[in-house]
């Protein structure tokens, strides 16, 4: 079962928490700083290390003050209107469900990748989430849509029944 659910991501008690991060994982704006600032500085220092992060890829760190135990950083596609965007952000929610699997998380939430500041188109963007989710929502005790506004809950509440 996908769960939606409307909150802010950095209070959901979840093993893990997907942060739809930029390029340098040095930290950003919307659901990125967030994080940063509920995760406390201790998270940027993990993050530096990690040399960065390619669009459609995904690097584990711990959550630290979070109530989650790992943040998975996933880079998506800033929106420009092509084929490879669709492909680049099933891949941010694939390739988080593996570093997932591999590290045990048995609960993820996940942000709306790239329909902040990067400008994906809302609906194209849930169904891709969905899809995704669909694929793995077995190998997992929760996985959770965590949506910011009641608009986007509704919009995903729609995509999850017509799927
Ligand atoms: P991107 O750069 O990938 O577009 P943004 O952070 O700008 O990332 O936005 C991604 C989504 O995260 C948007 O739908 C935004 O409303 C949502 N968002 C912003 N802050 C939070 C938060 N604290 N918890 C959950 N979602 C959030």
């Amino acid at each position: 079962m996908i769960e939606l659910i409307q909150a802010d991501i950095t209070t959901l008690e979840v093993d893990a928490i997907v942060n739809a991060a930029n390029n340098s994982l040095l930290g950003g704006g919307g659901v990125d700083g967030a994080i940063h600032r509920a995760a406390g500085p201790e998270l940027l220092e993990a993050c530096r290390p990690l040399g960065g992060c390619n669009t459609g890829d995904a690097k584990i760190t711990p959550g630290f003050k979070l109530p989650a135990k790992y943040v998975i950083h996933t880079v998506g596609p800033v929106y420009h209107g092509g084929d490879a965007e669709a492909a680049l952000l099933a891949s941010c929610y694939r390739r988080s469900f593996e570093v997932a699997l591999e590290n045990g998380v048995k609960s993820i939430a996940f942000p709306a990748i790239s329909t902040g500041v990067y400008g994906y188109p809302k609906d194209e963007a849930a169904r891709i989430a969905m899809g995704v989710m669909r694929e793995f929502e077995g190998l997992f005790e929760r996985v959770v849509a965590c949506l910011h506004s009641e608009g986007d809950l509704l919009l995903y509440r729609k995509v999850l029944e017509g799927s």
